[in-house]
């Protein structure tokens, strides 16, 4: 982070401008907005600035600016597009020890101007430290769209009403009613004019002292195979309502991020054969905090009744009386099949398709091996990279063909997804050539010829 965003406050703060062309009409149209002291010094300013100035909302200069002028100056902007004047902006600023902008010059300048997106008293800054203007402009509109003009209003009649909101016990009980003032009460009111939002917050406060302390929730989620693009947005939702979330080993790191700050994150990680949190544990923490009144999210791999030891978790819950529900989500033999551009079901090839786990919770798990090893049968199987050489040797002695295509998928989704292309016969030794990290045997397929993206094609490891 070149570049640290803070917040300024400019209240009968000296902010000073040198320019009167375009470049400075912009940033006055920005400095407006502030309670600041605008200083304008400009030879020849813009028809707007004499304007402005006559209005009392600036005071305009009309000659250079002076060393004498920076002292006790917030700001100073350099906005004369010209170099030679703008070196010398620059020199008087440095002198006095101002904070210098040179306008459209990122290494001149000490502070950048954020885009802003402006629902007074809610303000949001974006700022790509001059790399992608375009980009900070697209997340602009993007949340202009979703902070709709009331939003400001509801904001400036929520903050009057923050000390009659603290007889509310502090944390979730205030976080709800918060929650339910910007979401549903407030806009709804918002049409009727300002006194109905008013009005709408004592009604929603009574409403929520009234309230019955609120039941714990468990959510089993789906998190998909990794790429928090694949995440459903009713995931999004719940992670970002959670007060604690439980997950797994392979959680990746930017989904974990989408819950809130406060809430308390419990990593109950499970490494295949390795240490992990016993089962009962992880029951035991669930049913602890869904007692306190929690809303938790349990958060698990691609879909959570896939391979996920959904039910145990599921019983402890109702043996208490918990109640809960599942999100489904993308699983790992969706993602693999589509970084190899084949379908798991064809008309003509396969009319089913078996999703296996290789090893249960007596070791390597046992199938109808026969079935699989007729031709043109398709397994996705989930947790084999260790019994690949167990399930490569009960298909061949079920008289599967060894020239059967057959592809791992590591970190399906993922930036280091990898993709080895390979057979029966060669699966277990070529396995090592495989990355670290969850991979997905898909048995019976081959990556398509020409791979739909150029990104696959990079990543993909012919044998
Ligand atoms: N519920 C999960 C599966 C959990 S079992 C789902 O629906 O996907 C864990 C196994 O899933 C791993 O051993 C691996 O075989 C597979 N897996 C999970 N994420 C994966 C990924 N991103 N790429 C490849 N395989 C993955």
């Amino acid at each position: 982070m070149r570049h640290f965003p803070i917040f300024l406050a400019l209240s009968n703060r000296a902010v000073v401008l040198s320019g009167g062309g375009d470049a400075a009409l912009a940033k006055l149209r920005l400095l407006l907005k502030t309670e600041a002291a605008l200083h304008v010094y400009a030879p020849d300013p813009a028809p707007e600035i004499i304007a402005w100035d006559a209005e009392g909302r600036l005071s305009l200069h009309r000659r250079p600016m002076e060393a004498c002028d920076l002292i006790g100056a917030a700001l100073v902007y350099a906005a004369d597009e010209d170099d030679a004047q703008d070196a010398r902006t620059k020199r008087l600023a440095h002198g006095a020890g101002v904070l210098l902008n040179v306008v459209d010059n990122l290494e001149d300048s000490q502070f950048i101007t954020p885009a802003i997106v402006d629902r007074d008293p809610v303000t949001v800054a974006i700022g790509t430290e001059g790399a992608a203007p375009v980009l900070a402009r697209a997340i602009k509109a993007h949340l202009e769209e979703h902070l709709p003009a009331g939003t400001g209003t509801l904001a400036r009649i929520g903050q009057g009403f923050r000390k009659m909101a603290e007889k509310l016990p502090f944390g979730r009980a205030r976080r709800d009613f918060w929650q339910d003032y910007y979401f549903n009460a407030g806009p709804r009111a918002l049409p009727q004019g300002e006194a109905a939002v008013q009005e709408s917050l004592d009604t929603l406060l009574d409403d929520h002292l009234t309230r019955k302390e609120r039941a714990g929730f468990v959510a089993f989620v789906g998190s998909g195979p990794g790429d928090p693009d694949l995440l459903t947005l009713k995931a999004r939702r719940k992670l970002d309502e959670a007060d604690v979330v439980l997950y797994d080993r392979l959680a990746p790191k930017a989904i974990l991020e989408l819950a809130r700050r406060e809430a308390i994150m419990i990593d109950v990680g499970k490494i295949g054969f390795g240490p992990s949190t016993p089962q009962e544990h992880i029951n035991a923490l669930l049913v602890e905090h869904a007692q306190n009144g929690s809303q938790i999210v349990r958060l698990k791999g691609g879909d959570p009744t896939l391979f996920a030891r959904l039910d145990e978790e599921i019983d402890a819950l109702t043996d208490h009386g918990i109640g809960y529900e599942i999100v489904p989500g993308l699983t790992a033999a969706s993602a693999a099949a589509a970084a190899i551009g084949q379908s798991l079901t064809k008309r003509g090839r396969n009319q089913q398709v078996r999703l296996l786990t290789a090893h249960d919770t007596d070791g390597f798990a046992d199938h109808d091996w026969r079935t699989l090893a007729a031709p043109g049968q398709i397994a996705a199987i989930y947790m084999g990279k260790r019994a690949a050489r167990f399930i490569q040797g009960r298909l061949l002695m079920h008289s599967a063909a060894p020239d059967t295509p057959v592809t791992v998928v590591s970190n399906a989704s993922r930036a280091d997804q990898h993709v080895l292309e390979t057979s029966l016969a060669t699966l277990s030794a070529d396995l090592d050539r495989c990355p670290d990290g969850p991979a997905l045997i898909l048995y019976g397929l081959a990556p398509r010829d020409a791979l739909p993206t150029v990104q696959h094609l990079r990543k993909q490891e012919v044998s």
